[in-house]
């Protein structure tokens, strides 16, 4: 991966969410940001929830969340500690543990749980993870449901210039890696583990937007400003790439995307272009129409 001395992307700001909510009994998430807040100056990525680690003791009863609906968006889904088992009415599903990847397309609709592993269940441990959501043009938006188990074994590690630190390509690509995940517009999703006192220049496409979750350490941002656990890097589109230096060893899920120049409209578990098509998808799921999970 060389340096492509490009203008770097700027640092729009660091955006902080202390707040936490139960998603089921399953996942306690921080809601880092949502198709209202940040919808637009964030397209393709419409929602991200962070369950940082935490601790659940052994139990008999699966915790997390039980059948519900989506359509209009992919789901997805990045285990770093615990494990857990999706399945839906397309008759996708499976496990995934840490490191592992599960890219869900709702597409025109489709009804799914989210459940913490049996053998999670029984022994206890911690979870961690993040569900990321990413829009569908209006032209996918009615594509078939489609499931992609991306596990750690598939998922490319490129180690970066001078030893800095690996990146784990999810989706896109960077330093000859390419990453598993099919997407329907170009998308960037990126593993960051940097080494404390270690720096890098990531490069990221001009006119894409760009974001990086902090999970854990300290990085500074271009030089500038320095993000902290649980922040949300929001930079401009223009540029070609960012600059990550750690101060202590360090975590982040960085995200590029192709804007969605489309209207945004969302209520609960389905983000389509009118209000129509909301009140439609309600109607489906009402009607059955996006399968059961039997
Ligand atoms: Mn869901």
């Amino acid at each position: 991966m060389k340096s492509t001395h490009a203008t770097m992307k700027k640092l729009l700001r660091l955006h902080q969410s202390s707040a936490t909510h139960w998603v089921g009994d399953g996942f306690p998430v921080r809601p880092v940001f949502n198709y209202n807040d940040l919808g637009r100056e964030l397209s393709p990525f419409l929602l991200l929830d962070y369950a940082a680690p935490h601790r659940f003791a052994p139990a008999s009863a699966r915790r997390g969340v039980g059948g519900h609906p989506h359509k209009g968006f992919e789901t997805v889904t990045v285990a770093y500690q615990g494990e857990l088992e999706h399945r839906d009415s397309s008759g996708g599903g499976g496990k995934i543990g840490a490191g592992d990847v599960q890219w869900m397309t709702a597409g025109r609709g489709i009804v799914h749980e989210e459940f913490h592993s049996a053998d999670f269940t029984r022994h206890g441990g911690t979870l961690q993870m993040v569900q990321l959501w990413v829009n569908l043009r209006a032209q996918d938006k009615t594509a078939a449901p489609r499931y992609q188990t991306l596990l750690k074994t598939q998922i490319p590690t490129v180690t970066l210039p001078q030893d800095a630190g690996t990146v784990r390509v999810i989706a896109g690509g960077v330093g000859g890696g390419h990453g598993p995940a099919k997407t329907f517009t170009p998308i960037n999703l990126w593993d960051v583990d940097l080494r404390a006192g270690q720096s890098a220049e990531l490069p990221l496409p001009d006119g894409h937007t760009t974001a990086f979750l902090l999970l854990s350490g300290e990085v500074t941002v271009n030089g500038g400003k320095t993000a902290r656990e649980g922040d949300l890097a929001l930079f401009a589109r223009a540029g070609g790439g960012i600059a990550v230096a750690a101060k202590s060893a360090a975590k982040l899920l960085v995200m590029s995307g192709e804007p969605i120049d489309e209207p945004i409209v969302g209520h609960g578990p389905f983000v389509m272009n009118s209000r129509a098509e909301i009140q439609q998808a309600f109607e489906e799921y009402q009607l059955g129409h996006m399968g059961e999970l039997v």
